[in-house]
């Protein structure tokens, strides 16, 4: 799988990638939003977050899916720390 991902960087280069990647999260924040407002469906939200899924995959490559990755856990480890005092400082309100 990873080999399409190279193939579309090498045949399109760099920039143009990360330009689709600006474009592909545009069009999933524009979807998101219709589809809060009742105009689009499931199926076109899917859509658009599977496009700017396979860019996300190609950043990964370009931006260095090991660096990514130790921000990631990082990130992850603070999000598990802020949802557990969530939880203390909801049981302490109920
Ligand atoms: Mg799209």
């Amino acid at each position: 799988m990873e080999r399409i991902y190279k193939k579309a960087i090498k045949t399109w280069g760099i920039e143009n990638q990360i330009d689709m990647f600006i474009e592909e999260c545009s069009e999933a924040i524009v979807a998101l939003q219709h589809f809060k407002r009742g105009r689009i469906g499931t199926e076109k939200v899917c859509e658009e977050l599977a496009d700017v899924e396979i860019m996300s995959t190609q950043m990964r490559i370009v931006f260095s899916a090991k660096n990514i990755d130790k921000v990631k856990t990082s990130k992850l480890k603070r999000l598990i720390k802020r949802a557990k005092k969530e939880v203390l400082w909801k049981g302490t309100r109920e």
